[in-house]
């Protein structure tokens, strides 16, 4: 490989577009002071990726190599220099005969770096050149004054010309980002381990907090299960309760005021009697004053009826007659005033007989309107016995039934009663319950998989089936719980379609089972969707494309895809079964409770139709003894009457006797006594009616007092229950309001969904301690932190990853550890080979350059050679070995340049660039240093730039560097004559 051409433009003092064409020989470059020729060392150095710009001459930025203007010339704003390497011998790796490695620099300090036109980075550069003896470590561009430097640096700084040299630059550099990698993986284990130890402190407390809200968050779901349950139960409970009393106290209402409105009337009644029997009581007052006055006057009369029949007595002859015509006229006069009464008597009997059979009747008439009532409600009583008979018959037919699977299939049924097969749970159609109004629809989508079998897991399906093949019974379809995953209606149709007419919901979500089957369920209803109708249902299917299943309440299929299955259907399975026992037990319930209804009122009817026939009882007897009272009167009054005759006859026979003896007086107060004796005594007998009148009045009084005094006590009976039911009910709707609160502000759920979702499963006791129990552990658990467990996982998981990082880190940091003990060995190794060759060479070249003398190289510190400097011994000849610094400039010089020969001779570089190094030297030594230049040319192609014409000599081809126009660096071929 050797330097071809190099490009410059705007670099430094060269503003043109300068090209040196360069070939293997010894190239000279010969100018003026200060014509750029050193510009050109420094562009070749820059190009090579020297970053100094001290290195570079420039002030503080590496702009400062843009071309600066002069007098003439405007100031540049890019600089570039371009050197073409010949690479035929493909000394580089790459696969290119010729590499142009290129370098601009932009005013604003943007650098860009191309090989063969293509961007690259400096590292790219850098990583090409390294250890091919042109890299800017390389010993191969020696600027001017530079070569003494190389004695006068320290001994340590002089091992990078060595290190270069013996070609342990890329392990060096290698070495070097391995510990770069290192010290960054230190870094990043040092951050790594901060972080672990941080997440250490709070991952311990995190999984505490994680295990207790994991705790807690499963007993609020246990409890949220039960208390959801429990308090469904309530509400159901209680609702029921409280409808029934709210029912009781409607009747109860009726009732008493029922009994207030009879109560009145039966006052007003009462106050009637009251009237009456103080009327009569006048009346009686009146007659009974009337009476005495009627008895003086009769008294009155019949002393006046004395005297005066005393008196005739001894007016008249026959005496005896006479008195015996008195008698008679006064027997007859008694005897019609007997009749008298009795008619009277018997007339108000008859009246009263009469009031009694109107009442009997009217008795009768209630009587028989209530026995009919009875009849009725009793003939409707054996009915609803009946039907509570053949409902309780059907109830145990079916419960039966549903017992013993009777609508599942032979092999199912075969399957489920077989104790030796484990894990088989039910099959599909009996683990769910439905509201009545959805079974149609959930039996139509379930149709034939409600008789799968839910099992545990697939192996307990395997055990199932080769029973059933053993056996020949048949085949099942079996549903393993951990396999079976649930189907679901994404939420997006769920939006549109839920505002949709007739929607009602998923099926999934109308029917109640125990949790566990969530999968199962939602595998087999989660996809379908239930309607209303047809209609509705229609529209919906064709809104959502027909891309699920959508059932009507009446049994109609819209398959996926627009398949409509419908007409009548008659299903019977496990699920209209159930909600057809649901029903016959509500209807028995219904039934059961319209028998005691009717039993409470036939015994209502038998109560009231006891008391009236006790009264018709009482009635009849009265009008038997009126009657009889009456027989006898018309007896008595038909003797009274014969005897009348028979006194009218002898009264006749003895007036007969004696004529007209019975004197007008004596006749007058005989009648008038008579007749005041019969006033007197109808009067009595008026008395003694009107005091009957007023015992009946007083004691039909009795009754009504009674009976008011008996339903005031039923009254205040029912007033008392009715209290009692209102404060139930007031109770019950606090209880209820409580409890539906608790179920929407704890569980945000309505009644109606907790009741379709949420299922009592123990006993209703044991789930209340139980919620208590669970309310008092999860108050035990304190303070929760809920987010713990996903906070935890968060935390757990970057710890985990942590370690496997720090994993990683210790892996990358032994590997690493590994390369650099590896780089270092082959350093080690290269090193002290590279260094003895030096050496050897160095010793022979200061002997050949010097004509005698004596040189050699030194390790500083031998047993640590990827560290030691190297110490340089030169005795010129003739001369005792002393210390370098004690040499003259010209031996300085010439033994840094036998050291750069030697370094050349080892390790031969393409090109090398010489500024002025020999400078310093007479002209015996010039020639010396020419010669051994020529002898080297052969390995290494040589750029020279020197004032010396005996350098010149050398030179196969001599540029010249003029700055004609001010300011500006010009190339102009040079031929030694000219200069000669
Ligand atoms: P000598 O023989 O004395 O060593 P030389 O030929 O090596 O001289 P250089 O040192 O290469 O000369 O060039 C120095 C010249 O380059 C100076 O004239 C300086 O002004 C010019 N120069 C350096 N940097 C720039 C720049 N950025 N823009 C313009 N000219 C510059």
């Amino acid at each position: 490989m050797y330097l071809k051409r190099i490009i410059a433009h705007g670099f430094k003092s060269f503003a043109d577009n300068t090209v040196i064409e360069l070939n293997k020989s010894i190239a000279g470059v010969v100018g003026p002071n200060g014509s750029g020729k050193s510009n050109i060392v420094d562009a070749i150095r820059w190009v090579l990726g020297e970053q100094s710009v001290k290195s570079l001459r420039g002030d503080d930025k590496m702009t400062d190599v843009i071309f600066s203007g002069s007098k003439s010339r405007k100031a540049l704003n890019t600089a570039s220099v371009t050197l073409i390497l010949d690479n035929t011998d493909h000394y580089l790796p790459m696969d290119f005969d010729e590499i142009a490695i290129k370098r601009r620099l932009y005013r604003d300090g943007t650098n860009e770096f191309f090989i063969n036109n293509e961007k690259v980075r400096l590292k790219d550069v850098s990583d090409l050149l390294v250890d091919s003896g042109i890299a800017k470590e390389s010993f191969n561009i020696i600027g001017q004054g530079k070569i003494e430097e190389i004695l006068s640096n320290k001994a340590t700084d002089r091992r990078v010309i060595f290190e270069e040299a013996s070609g342990v630059l890329k392990y060096k550099k290698r070495k070097e980002e391995a510990l770069r990698k290192l010290e960054r993986t230190h870094d990043n284990m040092n951050r790594v381990n901060d972080i672990i130890k941080e997440l250490e402190v709070q991952i311990e407390p995190l999984k505490e907090q994680k295990h207790k809200a994991l705790e807690y968050l499963s007993l609020t779901d246990e409890l949220k299960d039960l208390e959801v349950a429990l308090i469904t139960s309530d509400i159901t409970n209680i609702n029921k309760t409280y409808q029934e009393n709210k029912e009781k106290i409607e009747i109860l209402n009726n009732e008493i005021n029922d009994i207030k409105v009879n109560n009145n009337d039966i006052e007003v009644k009462i106050e009637q009697y009251k009237t009456n029997i103080n009327k009569l009581d006048d009346e009686i007052k009146n007659k009974q004053h009337e009476l005495l006055e009627k008895t003086s006057e009769v008294e009155k009369i019949n002393s006046q009826k004395e005297i005066i029949l005393e008196r005739k007595k001894y007016e008249l002859d026959n005496n005896k007659l006479h008195n015996n015509l008195i008698e008679l006229k006064e027997q007859e006069l008694k005897l019609q005033n007997e009749i008298n009464l009795i008619n009277l008597e018997v007339t108000n009997k008859q009246n009263e007989l009469n009031k009694l059979t109107e009442e009997k009747n009217i008795l009768v008439n209630e009587i028989n309107k209530i026995k009919e009532d009875k009849n009725k409600q009793s003939e409707m009583l054996t009915e609803k016995v009946r039907l509570s008979e053949s409902l309780k018959t059907k109830i145990n037919t079916l419960r039966e039934s549903i017992d013993a699977n009777d609508t599942l299939p032979f092999a199912v049924k075969n399957v489920l009663n077989n104790p030796k097969l484990t894990g088989i749970h039910n099959a599909l159609g009996s683990i769910i319950e439905v509201n009545e109004e959805y079974s149609k629809a959930i039996s139509v989508s379930l149709s034939a998989s409600a008789n799968n079998i839910i099992v545990d897991n697939e192996k307990c399906a395997k055990d199932a089936i080769n029973y059933l093949k053993a056996n020949n019974i048949g085949r099942v379809t079996f549903l393993p719980l951990n396999i079976i995953k649930g189907k679901y209606v994404d939420i997006e149709t769920l939006n549109i379609i839920s505002k949709q007419k007739g929607f009602i919901d998923v099926a999934s979500k109308l029917v109640r089972y125990n949790k566990i089957y969530e999968d199962i369920i939602g595998n087999n209803l989660g996809n379908v969707l239930v309607v209303d109708n047809i209609d509705n249902a229609n529209t919906i299917h064709k809104l959502i494309n027909y891309r699920y299943r959508i059932v009507t309440l009446d049994g109609e299929v819209l398959n996926v895809g627009g398949s409509i299955t419908g007409g009548n259907l008659k299903i019977r399975n496990i699920i209209t079964d159930k909600y057809e026992l649901d029903n016959m037990i509500l209807d028995l319930k219904k039934n059961d409770s319209n028998i005691t209804t009717l039993e409470n009122n036939i015994n209502e009817i038998d109560y009231k139709l006891k008391a009236l026939e006790d009264r018709l009882y009482l009635k009849d007897n009265d009008i038997i003894v009126i009657n009889d009272f009456i027989l006898n009167k018309n007896k008595n009054l038909s003797t009274l009457n014969d005897n009348l005759k028979n006194t009218n006859y002898a009264i006749n026979g003895t007036d007969s006797m004696i004529k007209n003896t019975i004197s007008d007086e004596e006749n007058k107060i005989i009648n008038e006594y008579y007749k005041a004796l019969n006033t007197k005594e109808e009067l009595q007998n008026n008395i003694n009616i009107l005091l009957n009148q007023k015992q009946s009045i007083a004691n039909e009084l009795a009754d009504f007092e009674y009976t008011v005094k008996k339903e005031n006590s039923l009254y205040n009976e029912k007033s008392e229950e009715l209290k009692k039911l209102e404060i139930d009910v007031n109770r019950s709707d606090v209880k209820l309001d409580n409890l539906l609160n608790i179920l929407s502000e704890t569980y945000s759920m309505t009644y109606e969904y907790a009741l379709s979702n949420y299922k009592l499963e123990i006993d209703e006791n044991i789930a209340r301690t139980k919620v208590n129990s669970l309310k008092r552990k999860i108050k035990e658990l304190g303070v929760v932190n809920t987010l713990a467990p996903e906070e935890y996982d968060r935390v757990s998981e970057r710890y985990e990853f942590l370690i496997k990082q720090q994993e990683d880190l210790t892996n990358a940091e032994n590997t690493l550890l590994e390369i650099i003990d590896e780089m270092d060995k082959i350093m080690e190794r290269e090193f002290a080979k590279t260094f003895e060759i030096i050496n050897e060479n160095f010793k022979k070249t200061v002997k050949e350059l010097f004509k005698g003398g004596q040189a050699s190289l030194k390790l500083t510190d031998p047993d640590n050679i990827l560290e030691t400097g190297i110490e340089i011994v030169a005795c010129p000849p003739g001369k005792t070995l002393r210390s370098i610094s004690l040499l003259s400039g010209g031996e300085k010089t010439f033994t840094a340049i036998s050291l750069l020969f030697a370094i050349l001779k080892s390790r031969p570089v393409p090109f090398c660039v010489l500024d002025e190094v020999e400078a310093a030297l007479d002209e015996v030594n010039v020639e010396s240093f020419g010669e051994y230049v020529k002898t080297l040319n052969n390995l290494t192609q040589f750029i020279i730039i020197t004032h010396k014409k005996k350098t010149m000599e050398y030179a196969d081809i001599l540029y010249g560097i003029t700055m004609q126009e001010s300011g500006v660096s010009k190339l102009v071929s040079v031929k030694l004559e000219d200069i000669k």
